[in-house]
């Protein structure tokens, strides 16, 4: 292939912006329009170097794809990625700017809240354009924070994996080990304190997981030591790339089910974690509650009863992937991968 970037995927469009009155330096990656406008969120992040950003677009536009293809909705995958410098300088000049970027997309791409960007700034980015979803609602529609609907869709999927690997009805006395107790980790563990389970909870703000612990009745552990904390569920709520030989090898769990994107580093750990004997749910497919609320807010019309059944539906696809997994000995990421390419026509 003549472009020396291994994860471009036949992208359908990978786009450059630098606005020099503002600084603004972006990428917007379309992966694919196949089922639907590209929807996916933009990144708001400091990269060592500019490549850094384009491979960061390239991977997460592919996996928009793939989890908007799962959670069957009528979108296709884009991302977009603004390049923050070393300070995190964000100006009002720069949203306007990258705005104007996602509105001569025409619709062909959607954008919504991401990593560094917050319910402001997409409030802000939409003075701009109307192809923003993940706006505040009013009180009974659609829309607001993802992370919330992200949780409880990881919420419902840990159940299914409990039901699968541990022969569990019910979550009480379940130990599940959460790093990351953010906006998702954090509901999720609430939700799950709320069904009794035993909870071990880790962050990089250490006195965030401690006062969520003591409010919860938890434990909280060092970040550096949830990725080795003996329980039934690790629950990777933080960052990507966690799971790699070394932390599969060491890893003390039956099944690892979290929010966080992208969370094998390579391929290869889908393979590892799967030779472990480890239930992974992989995160793509577990963690969509947040896009079926940002979609459906941006369909309009759609009802928060809506939006519940299809975050329901998230552990029939999880189930179909495990069944699959089990039947062909494949890992559950790449028999995962393989119906999201089905789905998007490119199996
Ligand atoms: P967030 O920023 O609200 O929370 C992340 C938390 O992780 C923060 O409290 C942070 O301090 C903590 N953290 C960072 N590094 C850590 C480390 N090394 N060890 C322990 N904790 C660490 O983000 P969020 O919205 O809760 O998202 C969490 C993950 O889920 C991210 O990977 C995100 O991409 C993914 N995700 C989020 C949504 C959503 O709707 N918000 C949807 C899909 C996927």
């Amino acid at each position: 292939m003549a472009w020396d970037y291994p994860d471009f995927d036949d992208h359908e469009g990978v786009h450059l912006y630098h606005d020099p009155a503002s600084g603004l330096n972006a990428v917007i990656a379309i992966h694919s329009t196949a089922l639907g406008p590209a929807a996916g969120g933009i990144r708001f992040w400091h990269y060592a170097e500019p490549r850094a950003a384009i491979i960061d677009a390239l991977r997460l536009s592919r996996g928009m794809s793939y989890k908007n293809a799962m959670a069957g909705l009528p979108f296709g995958g884009g991302k977009s990625v603004i390049l923050a410098d070393a300070a995190g300088t964000k100006t009002p000049a720069m949203l306007a700017a990258f705005g104007r970027a996602i509105d001569s997309f025409d619709g062909r791409y959607v954008a919504a809240e991401d990593v560094g960007i917050s319910t402001g700034d997409v409030v802000a980015i939409a003075e701009q354009t109307k192809f923003v979803s993940g706006l505040p609602a009013a009180a009974g529609a659609v829309g607001g924070d993802p992370g919330p609907y992200t949780a409880r869709g990881v919420h419902l999927g840990i159940r299914a994996a409990a039901a699968r690997a541990l022969g569990r009805t019910d979550m009480r006395g379940v130990h599940v080990a959460i790093q990351g107790v953010g906006s998702v980790g954090g509901a999720l563990a609430r939700l799950l304190a709320a069904d009794g389970a035993r909870l071990t909870l880790a962050d990089f703000d250490g006195a965030k997981a401690k006062a969520l612990a003591a409010e919860l009745g938890a434990t909280a552990v060092d970040k550096d030591a949830i990725l080795t904390v003996e329980a039934d569920i690790l629950s990777p709520c933080a960052l990507g790339a966690v799971l790699d030989a070394e932390s599969i090898a060491a890893l003390r769990v039956a099944i690892v089910a979290g929010s966080a994107n992208n969370q094998l580093a390579t391929d290869a750990d889908g393979a590892r974690i799967h030779a472990r004997g480890i239930l992974f749910a992989p995160d793509y497919v577990i963690n969509a509650g947040g896009i079926i609320n940002v979609a459906l807010e941006y369909a309009g019309q759609a009802s928060p009863a809506e939006v519940d059944t299809l975050i329901a539906r998230i552990p029939e696809r999880l189930e179909q992937v495990w069944a699959e997994s089990a039947e062909s000995g494949d890992p559950a990421a790449a028999v995962a991968d393989r119906i999201a390419r089905r789905l998007i026509g490119r199996g």
